[in-house]
């Protein structure tokens, strides 16, 4: 038992066997929340249910959540390809308590399913908790049998979570698991813990406060749970891999991505396949649940995630799309959990399609700029931002694409110059329709027409997500 369809299958029904009602994922784009760019959590879906609003004929519930985190303040983008653990689109297995059992149950049914069920080894496991939280720290210690210092007290805001500025809080406590000293890294709370070595896999937030006000806190009267699993990490540590990337799952979107480009994923190339599968699943998802490329909100985001996969297939070798040809493994492997996969297909393939054959347009030239413009740059230097804007404006490259392209060689884009360059530009069209007359019209349509060849490529926007920000 320790495929990703399996391991998924196993939290669910352990939770089920528990008492707690299997609800399915909610989509993508949240449904009533305007703030929020993406599901980004478990939580997102009993957001109300959490604050008493909303009522549900259960108080105990489990779920597997479709999770994008690729914007606002959850962004994970910058990492993919490049952490082990790290993915723009993933799945948080969950279980909540609304106003249910609180953190002696919750710790209880934690420990029996990782150390039971998963059969992790229990020296490996260490846990954090919040700094002043004493509850936690002798719970664990009760339940799990675990001795003082691996009972890891934190005072930062990783150890206590909030849903906003005001609304429910509380502390939580994560279980990490030691992968050994080959690797790097130290254990949480300490200077280097972002290495390897300590692996975070499972956040459980106690929510037993509500902040009224700031510098006013009460007590809830009846507490709730919320937790949240990374299955692609669990994997990882039941298949005896490292990376996220090497397990099962991944394997074969890399296999597929390999077969599509022709080319393997040794030394450099291996981030560029890591990104394309990753990338494949976000995009995917993303169309499933809706959202279409665009130039603004939401659409831009998947716009942006869609571009830098294809930057890295260009990378590899790849002279016409490939992400759409990946479709079918990803469907092969996730469509059973994932019904929207296999109806969206169709629309999936297509978008990809579509969107990389326009995109290859300015692709190679856009890259062959970038290379000239920053052939006498070199480590810690600074890429001018009138070029990443035209890049941008003339080639459709995304800030955030030109960043990555340049991020191996240690060089940096300024961002306040790139800025700059985009206000310059929304002025002057604020500027040239601000009259009326003929004289205006004219200035209008001149420009527009100066500016066409730039943005044909941008031709098939769609609209969603209007007002949204990012
Ligand atoms: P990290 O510190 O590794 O970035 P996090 O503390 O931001 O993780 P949480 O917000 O606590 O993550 O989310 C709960 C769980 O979801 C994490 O313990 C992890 O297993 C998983 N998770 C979070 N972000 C990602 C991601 N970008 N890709 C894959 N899994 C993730
Ligand atoms: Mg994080
Ligand atoms: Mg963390
Ligand atoms: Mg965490």
């Amino acid at each position: 038992m320790s495929s990703v369809n399996e391991i998924r299958a196993a939290f669910l029904d352990f939770y089920a066997r528990e008492g707690h009602q299997v609800v399915p994922s909610s989509p993508l784009v949240p449904r009533n929340d305007p703030t929020l760019l993406f599901t980004n959590a478990g939580m997102v879906q009993f957001k109300n249910v959490f604050t008493g609003v909303e009522k549900r004929p259960y108080s105990t519930a489990t779920t597997a959540q479709k999770c994008v985190r690729a914007g606002g303040k959850h962004n994970d983008l910058e990492n993919v390809g490049y952490t082990a653990r790290h993915h723009t689109f993933f799945e948080m297995m969950g279980n909540f308590s609304f106003g249910d059992y609180f953190k002696e149950r919750a710790i209880d049914m934690a420990w029996r399913l990782t150390t039971g069920v998963f059969g992790l080894p229990k020296d490996k496991l260490l846990v954090t908790v919040y700094h002043t939280d004493d509850e936690a720290f002798n719970l664990w210690k009760k339940i799990a049998g675990l001795p003082d210092h691996k009972i890891i007290r934190i005072a930062t805001s990783d150890n206590f979570w909030q849903m906003g500025d005001t609304g429910p809080c509380g502390p939580c406590s994560e279980i990490f698991i030691d992968q050994g000293e080959a690797l790097q890294g130290g254990p949480p709370g300490s200077p280097d813990e972002d290495g390897d070595r300590f692996l975070e896999f499972w956040n459980l937030v106690f929510m037993q406060y509500e902040q009224i006000e700031p510098g006013n806190r009460v007590d809830l009267p009846r507490p709730s749970i919320d937790t949240g699993m990374g299955l692609e990490r669990m994997a990882a540590i039941m298949q005896g891999v490292h990376s996220n990337y090497d397990t099962d799952l991944f394997r074969g979107l890399i296999r597929a991505s390999i077969e599509a480009i022709g080319v393997d994923a040794e030394g450099d190339r291996r981030p560029s396949h890591r990104v394309i599968a990753d990338h494949l699943r976000a995009s995917s998802f993303l169309v499933a649940d809706g959202v279409l490329p665009s130039n603004e909100g939401r659409g831009y985001v998947l716009r942006r995630i869609m571009r830098r996969a294809m930057r890295h297939a260009e990378l590899l070798g790849a002279r016409e799309p490939v992400m759409y040809k990946l479709v079918p493994t990803l469907i092969r492997e996730m469509g059973a959990a994932y019904p929207e996969l296999v109806q969206a297909e169709p629309l999936i393939t297509e978008t990809l399609r579509l969107e990389e054959t326009r995109f290859r347009k300015t692709l190679v030239r856009g890259l062959q700029i970038l290379d000239e413009e920053s052939s006498r740059l070199s480590k810690g230097d600074t890429l001018s931002g009138e070029v990443a804007f035209k890049l941008h404006d003339t080639f459709g490259f995304p800030l955030d694409l030109t960043q990555d392209a340049l991020r191996n060689r240690g060089i940096a884009v300024d961002t306040a110059g790139f800025e700059t360059a985009m206000e310059r530009q929304r002025a002057d069209a604020r500027k040239n329709w601000s009259g009326s007359g003929d004289a205006a019209a004219e200035t209008v349509w001149f420009s527009i027409r100066d500016k066409v060849p730039a943005t044909e490529f941008l031709g098939y926007d769609t609209e969603t997500a209007e007002g949204v920000v990012l």
